[in-house]
């Protein structure tokens, strides 16, 4: 039962002009559901511009791509951007948590604008907060925050709008190893408790092997 998968997938930038880079020459991959997978590649390899194709925030030049049994190449600019907002969750490196609103308030506000009434917005952003530990700091803004709660927090965020795919890029990739380790402990909690899909960018191998699988990324091409 796959979740997502992509085949074929090519992209270069700057297409016909002297600055063209070709970053992925054929990329063939896919999660089924509920499977966490991780991505390792070398820096520069094209990981990035995979998770922007797979996450529908940029398109591909060519291939195929379907997400939970849906043809990808084939929706219009809208329906990219639906598809996008509901069945897709992001973590960067970064938490992007908005400063000026509470931990709470950062996992309600992308609930509100999906159309989820306030109550049980808050309600699940309660809940999400208890399953990542951080339940006792809903009320504090990001920056009274260490690193490892903004980034527990990003992840319940992440999830807010219960997403069908998770992709993370380096999603503890600037916390000291010792809260790398426990933070990453969070996410694989959240994400068994939810049956979430999810593909994870890490350079990290001992994370890497908590993960069900783990694909590389060389040459523009995935390899097992
Ligand atoms: P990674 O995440 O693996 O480090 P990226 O997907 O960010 O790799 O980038 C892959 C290659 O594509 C790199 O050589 C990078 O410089 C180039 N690249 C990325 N984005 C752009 C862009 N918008 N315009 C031109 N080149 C880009
Ligand atoms: P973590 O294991 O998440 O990295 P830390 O050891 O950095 O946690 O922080 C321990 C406690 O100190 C946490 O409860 C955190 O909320 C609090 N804390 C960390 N940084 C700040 C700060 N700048 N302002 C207020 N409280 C902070």
């Amino acid at each position: 039962d796959v979740m997502l998968s992509l085949e074929n997938v090519t992209k270069a930038y700057n297409k016909g002009k002297p600055a063209e880079v070709v970053v992925l020459r054929g990329a063939t991959l896919s999660v089924a559901r509920g499977e966490v997978v991780a991505l390792v590649a070398p820096s520069g390899a094209g990981k990035s511009t995979l998770l922007h194709i797979a996450g529908l925030l940029d398109t591909a030049d060519s291939g195929e791509m379907r997400l939970d049994g849906t043809d990808l190449a084939g929706l219009s600019d809208r329906a990219r951007t639906q598809a996008r907002r509901r069945d897709v969750g992001f973590i960067y490196q970064f938490h992007h948590l908005l400063p000026e609103f509470t931990a709470l308030e950062n996992i309600i506000l992308p609930q509100l604008a999906n159309g989820i009434p306030r109550k049980d917005a808050e309600a699940r952003a309660r809940l999400l907060l208890d399953q990542v530990g951080v339940g006792p700091r809903a009320d504090h803004r990001p920056a009274a925050l260490s690193g490892g709660e903004q980034q527990r927090i990003a992840f319940c965020r992440a999830l807010a709008n219960g997403p069908r795919l998770l992709l993370a890029d380096e999603p503890t990739g600037n916390l000291d190893p010792g809260t790398s380790d426990q933070v990453f402990g969070a996410l694989m909690t959240l994400v068994r408790e939810t049956g979430l899909s999810a593909l994870i960018a890490t350079h990290n191998m001992e994370l890497a092997a908590r993960m069900d699988r783990l694909v590389r990324l060389e040459a523009g091409r995935v390899i097992l």
